[in-house]
């Protein structure tokens, strides 16, 4: 059975009903939000974040989102509250106690920058062989400890080909770097999630992490990382074929 629902989505831009809308126009059956962790005003006063929106509504605190979610299905059958939350291992505790205030129905855990504080999507990176290699390796390391870690209750990981952004040349063992990911997944019992941007953008990476998945036995998500509400779903119908053509299980989110 395929899922319908779209389980990455922020709401900074535009209004939640309007990215609610879009995805009933898309025939989704369940949506997430999923807002950045960094888009509220407590831990990114805390915090340091070395990627963060520099634009955009950041919430007051979680009271104030979750008033957003108040009768929100226009015709859905679930709207998922969530949130994209930054495994940064030396602050975990501190980003764990925030977050855990309050239970969640979607919890993303992503990585967004390197050991040194670099964004993942810096385009100003070094760009040769060697410097791309490395990061590719701390980059699958420290997803694979964001797997392993239990800061939150998280059950899925987030856009594992991001580096891909900012580091297009991959290393040769890029699909055993993928493999030993997705056995880390499988293992914790968590999902890595296809994202529609990530689809969308690079085709080919995508694909070697659906092959990946489908080798290592892990489940999967689908998340279109939509920012507006034109963006909502990006990348379904591939990451569709995708499940398809390499037999992946789709993760059921409990609330779907
Ligand atoms: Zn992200
Ligand atoms: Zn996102």
């Amino acid at each position: 059975m395929i899922l319908n629902s779209d389980n990455h989505n922020h709401i900074i831009y535009d209004s939640i009903h309007s990215m609610v809308k879009s995805a009933k126009s898309r025939s989704f059956d369940c949506i997430s939000i999923t807002e950045h962790i960094s888009q509220f005003k407590q831990p990114r006063a805390s915090i340091k974040f070395h990627s963060v929106h520099r634009t955009g509504h950041v919430f007051s605190d979680f009271e104030e989102y979750l008033l957003e979610f108040d009768n929100v299905l226009e015709g859905l059958s679930k709207v998922n509250k969530g949130l994209e939350v930054d495994d940064i291992s030396a602050l975990e505790q501190d980003i764990s106690s925030y977050v855990n205030q309050e239970k969640w129905d979607m919890l993303l855990v992503s990585v967004h920058e390197l050991r040194n504080g670099e964004d993942v999507e810096n385009k100003g990176l070094a760009q040769d062989k060697e410097s791309s290699k490395k990061r590719w390796i701390e980059y699958m390391e420290l997803q694979r400890l964001a797997l392993e870690s239990d800061f939150i209750p998280s059950d899925v990981l987030t856009h594992p080909v991001r580096l891909g952004r900012s580091t297009p040349l991959t290393p040769t063992n890029i699909d055993d770097l993928l493999y030993e990911l997705g056995l880390a997944a499988k293992y914790e019992g968590k999902a890595l999630e296809l994202n529609g941007n990530d689809i969308s953008r690079d085709y080919d990476l995508a694909e070697r992490l659906a092959r990946a998945c489908g080798a290592s036995g892990c489940e999967v998500t689908f998340g279109s990382d939509a920012h507006h509400p034109n963006e909502v779903g990006r990348g379904y119908e591939k990451a569709i074929q995708l499940i398809q053509i390499f037999k992946l299980k789709q993760r059921a989110i409990a609330n779907e």
